[in-house]
């Protein structure tokens, strides 16, 4: 089946008693168990609830993977999958990375004796060169933040095989609608289901799917063992966000791609970062591994004091962190989202003080072009 039906029928319930067509929310802690030494498969609602199971497995069925698993975020998922790692071992990194993952490793994982070493995860040399005799992992944005440079999963995965080192995917900017990680080899996906999975900047959810059932095996003794859990409303969120994925995300690259466009001719502004665009380094890969370039944009001002200016009068999208959500949001990627990223290494990377992103929505595109432009105008 193709993924738009796949993820229309998410949380589909078989529940016979009632015939109800969504899987219910099922708040409760614990499950009644039928005799001694019996259970209903739901025992207590840390290691199975049948409200987040629905969306565990129906995500597992979009990624191709044995198993999925939800959790409290995207942070607590990550937090999880850094328990496959031992004292002494070191992952190779995106460099320009989501800030709070940045912060996670740096700043928690480091001190019980995880590395990380931080590379251009778009240049396959740059990995390769980085890889050390104790590497055990590559965790990789395959759109990275904010300056969307696209990582070629295949041949990073085909890499990681070579090597013995697990690949991980923070597919985040993507999801399985626009990318399928483990069809490219990686072992695991990572979701911040906070975006476009859940989709309505309602609910904060991490997600992870797992190619390889014994892998997937390991992974659950962690969600289990360390119990960051998603809740069942927020489950049930999730599966009625997913249903709509592949509508809201056609609708979010149409507008993304009028908005770049328009960005690209406007005398106020520098460069324009959209994958979708003519001339933009990733995307011929990005259309031969998957099959879109998203809703996000990064774009330069021509001067600093644009910047405040631009967050100050749009008034259809918001000045808000996050990104994926029906609704347009800006952002200043160098003071609210990369804020624990080395002041040198933002500006290495490019992310200065000329730099927004743009989180594009459902709405009209024409309104969100004529929000932009009054924005411009004065000064
Ligand atoms: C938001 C985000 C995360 C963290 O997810 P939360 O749900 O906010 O904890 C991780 N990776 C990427 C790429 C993100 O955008």
């Amino acid at each position: 089946m193709k993924i738009a039906t796949q993820a229309a029928q998410v949380g589909l319930d078989r529940e016979t008693r009632t015939g109800a067509v969504t899987v219910p929310i099922y708040q409760t802690a614990t499950f009644r168990h039928p005799g001694l030494g019996q259970s209903t498969g739901y025992d207590y609602a840390r290691s199975g609830n049948p409200t987040r199971e629905a969306l565990e497995v129906g995500l597992a069925k979009l990624d191709g993977g044995a198993r999925g698993f939800a959790y409290a975020s995207g942070m607590a998922a990550i937090t999880s999958l850094m328990f496959l790692f031992r004292q002494g071992d070191h992952l190779v990194v995106t460099e320009d990375l989501y800030g709070g993952s940045y912060r996670l490793f740096e700043k928690l994982f480091q001190q019980f004796g995880l590395s990380f070493s931080y590379v251009d995860t778009s240049d396959l040399e740059a990995v390769r060169a980085a890889i050390k005799p104790n590497t055990r992992g590559l965790f990789v944005e395959s759109l990275t933040n904010p300056l969307l440079k696209v990582a070629d999963v295949a041949a990073l995965a085909t890499l990681c095989k070579e090597r013995g080192l697990l690949c991980i995917v923070d597919n985040t900017f993507l999801t399985p609608y626009l990318l399928r990680p483990l069809d490219l080899g990686a072992d695991i996906a990572i979701y911040s289901g906070s975006k476009y999975l859940a989709g309505h900047n309602d609910t904060v959810c991490g997600l992870v799917t797992v190619k390889d059932p014994a892998l997937a095996e390991q992974v659950y003794f962690h969600q289990n063992g360390a119990g960051a859990v998603l809740g069942p409303q927020d489950s049930w969120l999730t599966v009625r966000g997913i249903k709509t994925l592949h509508v809201r995300m056609d609708r979010q690259q149409e507008n993304a791609l009028a908005i770049a466009r328009w960005l690209t001719g406007h005398p106020k502004v520098g460069k324009v970062y959209y994958p979708g665009l003519e001339g933009h380094p990733g995307r011929e890969l990005m259309a031969a591994r998957g099959t879109g370039f998203g809703a996000m944009i990064a774009f330069e001002v021509a001067r600093p004091e644009l910047v405040n200016q631009l967050l100050m009068k749009t008034q259809l999208i918001s000045f808000a962190e996050s990104l994926g959500g029906v609704e347009s949001l800006i952002t200043f990627p160098q003071v609210q989202t990369h804020a624990d990223i080395e002041p040198e290494t933002l500006k290495r990377l490019g992310i200065n003080n000329l730099l927004l992103r743009l989180s594009v929505g459902i709405e009209d595109k024409d309104d969100l072009i004529a929000d932009l432009a009054q924005a411009f105008e004065g000064e």
